[in-house]
Formats: structure tokens, sequence, C-alpha cells
């Protein structure tokens, strides 16, 4: 297959965007959010020595103006209101889905996801000509133009999409490795032939959108997976799917939502990935362009995501992700806390890589790669 035989580039050249103000703002004591993520991979980037000073940029904050440009005016006025007030009213509240236990108000619910959207959309500016960035930050694929929804207040996806486009590049694959389905992205760009939207997600997991029914070809790819899905099923998913129908595609760029979500440590959902598949397609996806967006998405056990995305930026900035770690390193990991564990397991304070999860191939799987294919009319070998 002519996909899998492309080599992975590794001299292009990758920027790091990351911001303080993940370190400082939590959405809420019990949040699931409420864990160091973007902080603790910088901290873990500099403690391996892996991301030089011209490596990395600060995310700037996008100004409601610009966020105008795909989110509703009320929606952002009041997001910038409440903000300041730190209060919202009934109608609001029930208008912006924002106040309830997953949009909590807090406070820099404005700030911090306009910061999203501005690393994203740097990382838009940083690869329109070829190149590779990673807004950390980024990856809120549940944002809706006019509402919150599923911790996502705004959409840093669909402005760095349509930044590209502005900036000449046309045909735009996203892939979303995310345990939940991109359905805020989906849903901004209900029509445009020149962007493919893949998703591969756990089935009947909120927000139960991306069925089987969503298939479009050249278009949606969704493909819903079951739970307790390991990496050899991972795989057989990519390479038999959604590799060369990517290949089909033909993409002018990727943006890849990278969450951490899928992975078996992972508390929100039942997906059982280990790193070592997700870092392997990573590999693999870099091979069909040069120009490459990566941002952050879900993940909810910080030494799991820290991990993960420390992973990330070692493989698209063209480094090999160390075997061992450091004591800085391994001191680092074992100072992060969470509410729902006190110890992690030693393999995540000694090693960037999971244990592989590898296991057998259920005929559930390979029944869903099948519809999938003749859904896009596509016959896999
Ligand atoms: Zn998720």
């Amino acid at each position: 297959m002519k996909v899998l035989e492309l080599k992975e580039t590794n001299s292009a050249k990758a920027i790091l965007i990351g911001s303080e103000v993940y370190r400082k703002s939590q959405f809420g004591g019990k949040h699931p959010l409420s864990i160091p993520r973007v902080s603790a991979v910088l901290d873990l980037v500099r403690a391996l020595g892996i991301c030089d000073k011209e490596e990395y940029k600060t995310g700037p904050c996008a100004k409601p103006e610009l966020l105008k440009s795909f989110h509703t005016a009320d929606y952002i006025a009041v997001l910038k209101k409440t903000e300041v007030s730190q209060k919202i009213s009934e109608k609001d509240a029930k208008t912006y889905n924002i106040g309830s236990l997953s949009n909590p108000v807090f406070p820099e619910m404005f700030k911090r996801p306009a910061t999203s959207v501005g690393s994203s959309l740097l990382a838009a500016d940083l690869v329109a000509n070829g190149g590779r960035a990673y807004s950390l930050g980024g990856g809120l694929h549940h944002g809706m133009t006019g509402y919150a929804n599923g911790f996502c207040f705004l959409n840093d996806l669909a402005f760095a999409i349509n930044r590209l486009r502005d900036l000449g590049v046309q045909r735009i694959a996203y892939i979303d490795l995310d345990a939940h389905h991109c359905d805020g992205v989906a849903a901004a760009f209900p029509e445009d032939e020149n962007l493919f939207v893949v998703s591969t997600h756990e089935r009947k997991r909120w927000p139960f959108t991306g069925g089987l029914d969503e298939n479009i070809p050249d278009r949606f790819l969704n493909v819903p997976l079951p739970s307790h899905c390991n990496d050899s099923e991972f795989m057989f998913v990519f390479e038999k799917l959604v590799l060369p129908l990517l290949d089909r595609f033909q993409p002018e760029a990727l943006i890849i939502q990278g969450g951490a979500d899928a992975l078996v440590e992972d508390p929100m959902s039942r997906l059982c990935l280990s790193n070592q598949v997700i870092f392997k397609i990573l590999s693999i996806l870099l091979g069909f362009s040069q120009r490459v967006l990566l941002t952050g998405g879900g993940g909810y056990n910080p030494w799991t995501v820290a991990r993960l995305w420390t992973g990330f930026w070692a493989l698209i900035s063209g480094r090999t992700i160390p075997e061992v770690l450091p004591n800085q390193a391994t001191e680092l990991l074992r100072s992060l806390s969470w509410q729902r564990q006190t110890k992690p397991k030693e393999i995540m304070l000694n090693s960037i890589y999971d244990v592989p999860m590898e296991g057998q191939l259920r005929d559930e799987v390979s029944d869903i790669v099948k519809k999938v294919s003749s859904l896009h009319k596509f016959k896999h070998s």
C-alpha cells in the first residue's frame, strides 16, 4: 500500500506552543480537567532537554472581535462578562450551557479557551507554508458556535481550519484521536468537500454522535470503536481504513487532535490503548503532509497525558522518545497530583512508554471496518 511506504520526515521545523494560563487555571475542585496537563508537559520537555528556546512560543489570547468570526457575538459577550462577574443568570446558563458541572463558571473561563484559540491560530500561521506546530492547549473539539459543550467553551480547531484556508491551504484532513466524537468540528463544517473529518472514538459514549450512519465518502469518516479496543485493533483500523482513505483524499495539510483519553489508564473512556500504538500512528501520519498541526484534547490522568503529549512533541520535533527518564523527569512526574489516585504505577514515573496493549482482533472490530469501508466505497485488501 502506497501510504505505508511513505517515510517519516524528520527534517521539518516544529514549534511547541504553550501558555502559563493552563498552569494557573482550574475548572473547579472536582472537575476532570483540574489536573496538570499543559504545564506538566512543558515542565517535562524542559526536564528532558528536548525543547530548545527557539522551538517554543507562548500562545496569545484571541481577542473577542476575532472570536466573533466563528462564535456568536452574544455568546462571546456572555463569556467575557461572566469571567468578570463570576455569576450567571439562570436564563444565560440555560442558553449558553454554562454554570453546569461540565462547563463551570471559573476565573479564566474566557482567557483560557481564548488562549487555546490564539495558540491554534498561531499554529496554523506557522504550518501554512510547511512545518509542524503543536498547540498543546488546543483541541476543543466539542465547542459550538453559540454555546459551551463538553468542557469546551470555544472551538480552536474551527479557527485553525478557517485560518489555513485564508492562507491558501485548501484540502485539509482533520484526524481526531480522542475517545469522544468531535461533534463541534463536524457541526462547524457540514458541507465542505475539501475537508475530511476523521474520528476514531468509543461508541455509545457522550456525545453519542459519529455513528456508522454519519459516514460520507471523503467527508466524514466515523469509526465507532467497541469498549476495550486494544492496540492491535486500533492499528488494524488505521491500516485497513484510515490510512488508505487519507491517501485517497490527498490532503495538503493535517490537523491532528491528539486527545489522550483513549489510553487504558484514562478514567473517561473504556478504550484500552497504550501510548505505543498512538506514537506509531502519529509517526505514520507525519509522512502524509509537509504541514502538520497537532493539538491537545481530552485526557484526564495527569501521568498518561504528560507522557503521551511529551512523546508527541519528541516525535514531531524529529527526536527519539527517550527510553529511560533522568531523575529530574521522574521526580517531576512523581510530584504531579491527582485527586483520584495518590500514587501512579512505577512505569508511569520511569518511562514515557506504556506497556503495549496488544490483543486479539475481535470480529466486531473487523465488521466495523468492513461496514465503514463499504460506506466509503472502498475495498481493502
Ligand atoms: Zn475526549
